[in-house]
């Protein structure tokens, strides 16, 4: 078993014991990795306040037959920021629960690090509306592990997709046709407008998306959509879904 260094991002921690914690990173070349981090809990640990969801640090691991172990954490972008804005903060907390499950563990998919390390910078900076960003980057999480989102057309018979409600066929992972649609399977309706977006933001770089706006209740549908498509893919649900669409709904009834 041989000690690694790696670029990594720290997704979750949850408690091990009275002084220790495991960390779900997502390293830049070795995958999902579940890592313990021993003596975090005690003041004075070597690793201070490193460990944290969202921190960036720079790694030496000590690869195990389960877990692996911590040698040293030099932080490389703390993303203060996600922590001090609620909303910001929210968004992110779902970036992170994609990236950790869309993989298995030890997985690797190329440029998802990369993907989940620019859209935190992106997030940390000036955006115009959060909620876009995160749609953007659950659709590109969706096609980075192998369930690109078919926007175009029918998926079944390639015919374009036109007129009134988009039936969008979570299961099938794409929009179909009235002729073609079927009457089982989980399916949401979406107005043209909100398919043409997420065909952008399926496209952009998460720096143009940042700069990019609509309304509120299209943001909301476009970001439920995308969303819901990540976890037909994972066949497994998100539990910050719910946390983030249910303050997106409250701000959504507060009078501007
Ligand atoms: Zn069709």
């Amino acid at each position: 078993m041989a000690n690694f260094k790696d670029e990594a991002i720290v997704l979750r921690t949850y408690d091990l014991g009275e002084a220790d914690r495991i960390l779900s990173l997502i390293t830049s070349r070795h995958g999902l990795r579940r890592v313990v981090a021993k003596g975090v809990k005690r003041t004075g640990s070597r690793f201070g306040g490193r460990l944290e969801p969202f921190t960036q640090v720079r790694a030496l691991l000590h690869e195990g037959r389960n877990l692996d172990t911590v040698i040293q954490a030099e932080t490389a972008r703390t993303h203060a920021a996600l922590r001090g804005d609620y909303s910001k903060f929210l968004h992110g907390q779902v970036m992170l629960e994609l990236v950790e499950k869309s993989l298995q563990e030890r997985q690797e998919v190329p440029r998802l690090f990369d993907i989940l390390r620019v859209s935190l910078d992106v997030l940390e900076g000036e955006v115009s509306d959060p909620s876009l960003l995160l749609a953007a980057f659950s659709l590109k999480v969706s096609a980075l592990t192998g369930y690109r989102p078919h926007l175009d057309c029918c998926l079944h018979c390639g015919r374009e997709v036109a007129g009134g409600k988009v039936s969008l066929d979570l299961g099938e992972g794409g929009v179909t046709c009235p002729r073609c649609r079927s009457h089982s399977g989980e399916r949401v309706y979406l107005d043209p407008e909100c398919l043409a977006l997420m065909r952008r933001l399926l496209r952009e770089e998460m720096s143009a998306v940042a700069r990019m706006e609509c309304g509120q209740r299209e943001a909301m549908e476009v970001l439920s959509a995308s969303l819901r498509l990540a976890e037909a893919f994972m066949e497994r649900p998100l539990k910050s879904r719910h946390v983030i669409m249910r303050y997106l709904e409250g701000n959504a009834r507060r009078p501007r």
